[in-house]
């Protein structure tokens, strides 16, 4: 599972602002012949308008790196002004691709944006594809896969909380620990092969408790802690996905259209995604809380249809929290019990809906099995329990956790897949140290611990992969 790190040699372009009318629009060169492109089109107003013809453009290479020029583009075939502009020259390496990088500013409206896009293209350049920007600042070493990672979480964050993990990550927290953890394998590594070359000299230092000790605490202690923080913190960076659901008329759509008026974050679609249903995003205590319109189910008054409804009993299986809710006025019926025996093995909150109907001290009468359920009394019609509803979700999702700043290293799903590989064949090496196992098959599992870390940095990750982490992007990025 070794990367090839292909270094692509061509020039791509892309608009790399939403297009739309508005201020500004950005259209993004990088590749070697970003220059010679930018040279081709762009006239500096110092030497605008007068005699275009008799005149030598001035070598766009030549000017200061890191500065914006004034100036106009020009369709070189018929002379056409396309737009007045200001254009940022970036040396390579100082650059997001560590290549040479040229940013136009244009006014921002779908034709300015796509005839300059169009020239520059006819120019020599090549649209670029979803991330490939990012992915060349990879390829080309100036991030980690980790870093890559962020940036799309950075666009995407839908929460402070969110971006603060996603900004972290972006600054290399993750990187450097999984770095120190390999460096610390290699170290044992080294000192083993040095044992099997000269047994004589170094004896059996492999067996000893001091490698032991290093590969618990310096590797084994650190992925479990890494593992944690996935389970502690992965609702802050993932979302949490919630379904509301009860009989008909319990008051789901109450509830949830309040929680959606006070709450609601806009986001933008997330490409590659598909949405069967319609799906709105809270901010409840810095958490991203997904619910879906589960329209399946308020559709029918039948509630064998309405649990029997495939897509609903699907997202309700691919669902972090359940709210189970009841109607405080109604007593319980046999729907209640058929939706909870539905829903009872995911992680629940029974919402007891419609409090200022019934007495100060009611209690609805429940099976006892149901006594250990969190449950909240609320009243969707008149707002009230909704703080103690968000506050049982914000705890349910993340327990007692806080985000403070030694936490905000939070690995995503594949970063944990790996990191419990790794962790599984670090223990199982330590086990075998402890049995004096020749060095030799250690060295494999090490080796291979090692190799699972360098997914997660990208250093020995499939092409597959990446390709997969980059086309998440969108294009211009
Ligand atoms: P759904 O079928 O579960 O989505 O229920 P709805 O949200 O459509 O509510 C059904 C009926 O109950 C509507 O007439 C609501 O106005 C009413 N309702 C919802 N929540 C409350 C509440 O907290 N108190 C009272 N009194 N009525 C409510």
């Amino acid at each position: 599972i070794r990367i090839v790190k292909k270094m692509e040699s061509d020039t791509i372009a892309a608009i790399a602002t939403p297009i739309g009318s508005g201020g500004i629009g950005i259209i993004k060169i990088s590749g070697k012949n970003a220059f010679s492109i930018a040279r081709s089109i762009f006239q500096r107003s110092c030497d605008f308008p007068d005699k275009l013809q008799d005149r030598k453009l001035p070598l766009f290479s030549s000017l200061r790196s890191h500065r914006l020029y004034h100036g106009h583009i020009l369709n070189t075939e018929n002379g056409k002004v396309l737009d007045e502009v200001l254009v940022s020259k970036m040396d390579a390496p100082r650059t997001y691709t560590r290549e040479d990088v040229v940013e136009i500013n244009t006014h921002s409206g779908h034709v300015v944006l796509g005839s300059i896009l169009d020239l520059v293209l006819k120019s020599g350049a090549r649209l670029a594809e979803p991330g490939e920007f990012t992915k060349r600042a990879y390829l080309n070493g100036r991030v980690d896969l980790t870093q890559a990672e962020a940036v799309i979480d950075i666009i995407n964050s839908r929460t402070e909380k969110s971006l603060e993990i996603a900004t972290s990550q972006i600054k290399g927290g993750l990187k450097s620990t999984i770095e120190s953890i390999r460096s610390t394998l290699l170290d044992i590594l080294t000192d083993a092969e040095a044992a099997i070359d000269f047994p004589e000299d170094v004896g059996e230092i492999i067996h000893t408790e001091e490698s032991i000790e290093v590969l618990e605490i310096g590797v084994i202690d650190v992925l479990k802690k890494l593992i944690d923080q996935y389970e502690n913190a992965r609702y802050l960076r993932d979302g949490l996905k919630m379904v509301v659901i009860g009989r008909p008329n319990v008051g789901k759509s109450s509830l949830m259209n309040r929680l959606i008026q006070e709450d609601r974050v806009i986001v933008t679609s997330i490409p590659g995604t598909t949405r069967d249903l319609i799906e709105e995003t809270l901010n409840i205590h810095g958490i991203p809380v997904v619910i879906a319109d589960t329209a399946g189910l308020h559709d029918t008054d039948d509630p064998v249809e309405v649990i029997g409804i495939e897509k609903t009993q699907e997202y309700i299986n691919g669902s972090d929290l359940i709210l189970f809710m009841m109607d405080a006025s109604d007593p319980l019926t046999g729907e209640d019990i058929k939706i909870y025996e539905t829903v009872k093995h995911k992680r629940l909150i029974m919402v007891i809906n419609k409090v200022d109907l019934v007495e100060e001290d009611f209690k609805l009468a429940i099976p006892e099995l149901w006594g250990k359920v969190p449950s909240v009394n609320i009243s969707a019609l008149y707002g009230r329990g909704l703080s103690r509803l968000k506050d049982l979700i914000a705890k349910l999702a993340t327990g007692e956790y806080r985000l403070e700043v030694r936490n905000r290293i939070v690995p995503n799903l594949r970063h944990k897949n790996a990191l419990e590989k790794s962790l599984q064949i670090a223990i199982s090496a330590a086990k075998e140290i402890r049995r004096e196992t020749p060095f030799e098959l250690i060295a494999i599992d090490i080796k291979e611990v090692i190799d699972r870390l360098g997914e997660i940095i990208g250093v020995s990750a499939r092409e597959d992969v990446i390709d997969q982490i980059f086309s998440r992007f969108c294009i211009g990025k």
